[in-house]
């Protein structure tokens, strides 16, 4: 956080230097852009594939092939979601949230893409369809489905409260990752990182930067859908926080199930799609040996 009482005084100029501009770090004008009308075609027409119910406290594992679709649904009660996903031959290839934030803007919604990290850098999904869309921004400059969270973890629990929890999103992914790969605790932490947050509604402070949570606007039948760019193993925690209204990292929050489900795209609306290939960087980095 800034200082309120700053050590050093103001230059003359201060005014002026903070009068200039923004500029867009990352203008999409030049990003690829997702075949929304084919998308929206397969949803239109989109046949049950599977379903697994996350638990409260808990996480699952859910695997969508390259075309298929996804979607999280709140069915009980508000509850927040913390979303990983690799690459389904190759867990090093995993969501880079730091990116899409870069490139979308900290809260995500329709078109936006969810892209993997150095050195594939590809759109691992794209959202085709967000219920709460109609939120936008609130008074406190709060949104849903941010990527500037990171996710609860016992590790922080322990720095700020002195206690152990083992029920937050970080221990929730890497038990169902575990057990869906067979990888031990300590080899699958590894490879958990930071999450969409679906659902969550979240923002900065005006005043301080800092970052704050506000109850989810989520009710049952709320949802998300995702077309899979590539084949997807994917795992999404139910969070201890609930609806994120009060507190996380405990139990105490009221904490609701969520669904994930897999769709096959409506019949021949995917006919020649195929998934975006791997970043074309030759991986160089200057070195002339
Ligand atoms: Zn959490």
């Amino acid at each position: 956080m800034k200082p309120a009482e700053p050590r050093h005084a103001a230059p003359a100029d201060a005014e002026t230097r903070r009068a200039v501009a923004p500029v867009i770090c990352y203008p999409p004008d030049t990003l690829p852009q997702p075949d929304m009308a084919r998308y929206r075609a397969a949803q239109d027409g989109m046949v049950a594939a599977g379903a697994v119910t996350v638990p409260p406290r808990g996480a699952a594992c859910f695997r969508v092939r390259a075309g298929q679709l996804f979607r999280i649904t709140c069915t009980e009660g508000a509850q927040v979601g913390d979303l990983n996903l690799w690459a389904a031959d190759d867990l090093s290839e995993r969501f880079y949230a730091g990116k899409t934030r870069a490139l979308h803007g900290t809260h995500l919604s329709t078109g936006d893409r969810l892209w993997s990290a150095f050195p594939h850098m590809r759109p691992m999904a794209t959202i085709i369809d967000d219920s709460l869309d109609w939120y936008g921004f609130d008074a406190d400059g709060g949104s849903v489905h941010d990527v500037i969270g990171t996710r609860c973890d016992p590790y922080t629990g322990r720095v700020l409260s002195g206690t152990d929890y083992h029920h937050c999103c970080h221990s929730n992914l890497t038990r169902a990752l575990a057990a869906a790969t067979g990888l031990s605790l300590a080899e699958a932490e590894h490879h958990v990182h930071d999450v969409l947050n679906v659902f969550m509604c979240t923002g900065f402070n005006r005043d301080t930067g800092q970052y704050f949570m506000k109850a989810s606007p989520v009710r049952p039948g709320d949802y998300l859908d995702f077309m899979a760019e590539i084949d997807l193993l994917g795992a999404l925690s139910a969070c201890p926080g609930g609806d994120c209204g009060a507190e996380h990292s405990s139990d105490t929050a009221s904490c609701h199930p969520l669904l994930v489900q897999v769709f096959d795209p409506a019949p021949g609306s995917m006919e020649g799609w195929a998934p975006p290939a791997r970043n074309a960087y030759g991986g160089g980095h200057g070195a002339s040996g």
